[in-house]
């Protein structure tokens, strides 16, 4: 199958499995995963699976891109927020979906890769740095969404500080692998919602920063 083939074959996929908001099927469509795979894995770009990326994460299953994407209901004057820029796979798709993304990653080697494999698509409205999600970025706070894609315990105090009222979080949440909910967080007037959307399985939201000094680390 050739490689258009295979990113038709994906977005049919996802309209099977719900996912019908079309502007994020098109982005879904105009954002090649091929260009944020490891060499090695590219023959498996289009397939519906998370696959290993540097430092021992993971480039997220599209599906669940798709989902949490759908789930933001972004609008195109929004400000985004992602915790955990990974391959920059996400960021991409949101990129098309909104007016600016800001992307925080804690490993210097993804956040580079990162950045190239988004330059490289001709991307201008994405921000990449490095840093520790738990803290959110300030200097670009207040965000109309927010998207973490590590799972934490418990939602970050400080990004719920960052989320304008009347704006929506979706993340991970739980302690084990096997016991993570994604969940979309909706911060009102009155105060927080929280509602249990799927079960998933994310890499973990570490604390810190990572220590460049540290070898195998970064
Ligand atoms: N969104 C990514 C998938 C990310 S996997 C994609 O589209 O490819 C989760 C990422 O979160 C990993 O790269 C991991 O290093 C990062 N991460 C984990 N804890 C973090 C923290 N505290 N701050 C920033 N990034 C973090």
């Amino acid at each position: 199958m050739t490689d258009a083939l295979k990113q038709i074959s994906l977005i049919m996929m996802l309209r099977k499995h719900g996912i019908n908001n079309t502007r994020v099927l098109r982005a879904m469509e105009l954002v090649s995963r091929e260009a944020f795979v490891d060499e090695a894995f590219v023959d498996q770009a289009y397939d519906d699976t998370a696959l290993p990326i540097a430092c021992g994460q993971t480039i997220s299953q599209p599906y669940i891109v798709a989902y949490m994407t759908e789930k933001l209901e972004l609008e195109p004057d929004h400000n985004v927020l992602e915790i955990g820029t990974g391959s920059g796979y996400q960021a991409a798709i949101l990129s098309n979906l909104c007016d600016q993304v800001c992307t925080i990653e804690r490993y210097n080697e993804l956040q580079k890769k990162a950045t190239k494999a988004i330059e490289n698509l001709g991307i201008k409205n994405v921000t990449t740095v490095i840093g520790d999600g738990w803290l959110g970025w300030p200097p670009k706070a207040p965000y109309d969404r927010i998207i973490i894609t590590a799972a934490a315990p418990e939602p970050p105090q400080a990004l719920l500080d960052q989320l304008k009222i009347g704006g929506r979080m979706i993340l991970p949440l739980g302690e084990t692998r096997e016991t993570q909910f994604l969940v979309q967080i909706d911060k009102t007037e009155a105060g927080l919602e929280q509602k249990e959307l799927l079960p998933v399985r994310f890499v973990p939201l570490v604390k810190g920063r990572v220590n460049p000094r540290k070898k195998n680390e970064d």
